[in-house]
């Protein structure tokens, strides 16, 4: 079912997504060398709490997953790319770090991703998988204009990843989210331009473009969650929410803090 929202729940989804966007990037600012990924998770959930807001993956339970989810936040290190489980793993100088985050405030989701590189030093791959999926994450928002359908985001997202010289997995990709985080319709990582869903005023999507540097072929974690690149390549993840309005694309998951 897809849901289309009325004003006054896309404008709770503004709420919660500016949360969603202050949190990654207190988050940001917080991750150094020698933070562990579980005291990332632990901020998520003291500034999830804080705010009266759900996390939506503590009780997660997909059928790809391994029973409920039991943490705050997504924590991709380098060549774990999605549904990456926090461990006890401490950040190193130059490590490729990927948060996804999705709450849920006075009953609508919002969901993000960034990635950047831990401490001083970026590498020239690792800075140009994130360049890859921010700008086809832009492209995507900027394809979602009122008449346009599912298809075309997907054929933008696709355009500059191909074009970037990456191979597409399209097993995940982009998403509906409202009341639930995961709703219809799909909103695959490539895609034909002219098919698929049209986009409505009071619609949320997520999109989130993410890539591996040299395969498109993911393998699961003993965790039974974590998905990583089959070569064991980096890879980056870029994840907006956006609400369709008359006038075109708004993002919901913007930083309201400098
Ligand atoms: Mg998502």
């Amino acid at each position: 079912m897809i849901e289309i929202l009325s004003p006054a729940e896309v404008e709770r989804g503004r709420a919660t997504g500016a949360l969603v966007g202050d949190i990654l990037q207190s988050l940001r600012r917080r991750a150094r060398v020698g933070t562990s990924l579980l005291e990332i998770d632990r901020w998520a959930k003291v500034m999830i709490e804080e705010a009266g807001a759900q996390s939506c993956y503590v009780d997660y339970a997909p059928s790809f997953g391994r029973g409920p989810f039991g943490h705050y936040i997504c924590t991709g290190v380098n060549d774990a790319v999605l549904h990456a489980k926090p461990s006890d793993h401490r950040l190193a100088e130059g490590d490729l770090l990927t948060l996804d985050l999705a709450v849920s405030l006075d009953g609508i989701a919002a969901d993000a991703a960034i990635s950047f590189v831990v401490g001083g030093s970026s590498d020239a791959e690792s800075a140009a998988l994130i360049e890859a999926t921010e700008r086809a994450l832009a492209a995507g928002i900027a394809a979602a204009v009122p008449g346009a359908r599912t298809g075309d985001l997907s054929h933008a997202i696709g355009s500059v990843l191909r074009d970037a010289g990456y191979a597409i997995n399209t097993d995940f990709g982009g998403h509906g989210i409202g009341s639930t985080m995961h709703q219809d319709p799909h909103v695959a990582n490539d895609g034909r331009p002219g098919r698929g869903f049209p986009l409505r005023p009071g619609m949320l999507l997520a999109l989130e473009p993410w890539v591996m540097a040299d395969t498109d072929v993911l393998v699961t974690d003993a965790d039974g969650w974590t998905l990583r690149s089959a070569t064991g390549c980096r890879t980056a993840h870029s994840e907006h929410t956006i609400a369709i309005t008359e006038q075109g694309a708004e993002i919901l998951t913007l930083p309201t803090e400098a």
